[in-house]
């Protein structure tokens, strides 16, 4: 389909203007950063992937009343969605502990915390995305006590999914970034999850073996990204080769 111009590059990403005013036309790369960036590499098949992970899990999430910016899937590696303003938020959700939190904090990597936590971060590359809090985000007006509401709401309900989804296919959702966007619908504006649900913003363990399914593959180079990101997409019955035309099936 015919591209408007670009708007932003990203990591993983690229945006366009869509074809209709309020849209836009997400172009998924095969790029792959990791550690602010100081890693790079491009993954042949990744932005395919992630282009159809995201779709699965956005339908998901709008089937079950949950809002996302996505509007539909335009081909391999595009994605139609509403154009929002982005809050300057990564909202971090963890059902057990890894990365950054182990840490920062000293537990073991697959802990499993008493309860799902939130974490936000201020999204700002120059600075490493650091940790704030609710002061922080109301004192420097990044969003309202009634947006932070509705953030932590969508945030444990995508969690609530995203789990269950996981779990049915045998992997455990270790934890997730979500973004949000405000869409304005005449003099009333909401929220909706926006960018993109996929491996690269999640951790993905296998329940049996423990298996990383997610991007710490690329981080701590523990084999092939696409092939773990192929399994998930496997296991969710969204592997691309499903979407050309069907082979003929033999009836008895
Ligand atoms: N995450 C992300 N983008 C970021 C930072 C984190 O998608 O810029 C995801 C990451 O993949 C993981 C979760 O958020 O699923 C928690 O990440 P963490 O804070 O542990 O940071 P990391 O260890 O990835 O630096």
């Amino acid at each position: 389909m015919a591209r408007g111009k670009k708007i932003y590059e990203g990591k993983a990403k690229i945006l366009f203007e869509g074809p209709e005013p309020g849209t836009i036309v997400q172009y998924f790369k095969d790029d792959a950063t990791a550690f602010n960036a100081e890693k790079k590499d491009v993954i042949d098949g990744k932005g395919v992937l992630n282009n159809r992970l995201s779709e699965y899990f956005m339908v998901g999430l709008n089937q079950i009343g949950v809002p996302t910016h996505f509007l539909k899937r335009l081909n391999m590696r595009e994605q139609l969605v509403r154009s929002c303003e982005i809050i300057p938020l990564e909202v971090i959700v963890r059902n057990f502990a890894a990365g950054s939190m182990s840490k920062r904090l000293g537990i073991e990597e697959g802990t499993q915390l008493p309860r799902p936590i939130v974490e936000y971060c201020y999204k700002d590359d120059a600075l490493g995305d650091p940790l704030v809090t609710e002061e922080h985000i109301a004192a420097f007006g990044w969003a309202t006590q009634q947006d932070m509401d509705d953030i932590l709401g969508l945030a444990l309900r995508v969690n609530d999914y995203l789990s269950g989804v996981m779990y049915g296919v045998g992997i455990k959702l270790i934890d997730f970034k979500i973004e949000i966007g405000r869409v304005y619908e005449g003099d009333f504006q909401r929220l909706v999850v926006a960018d993109e649900i996929s491996p690269d913003s999640c951790r993905l363990w296998d329940i049996e073996t423990g298996q990383k399914l997610d991007k710490d593959v690329f981080r701590r180079d523990l084999g092939s990204l696409t092939d773990a990101y192929a399994e998930v997409a496997r296991r969710l019955g969204v592997m691309p080769k499903n979407s050309g035309p069907s082979k003929p099936t033999l009836v008895n």
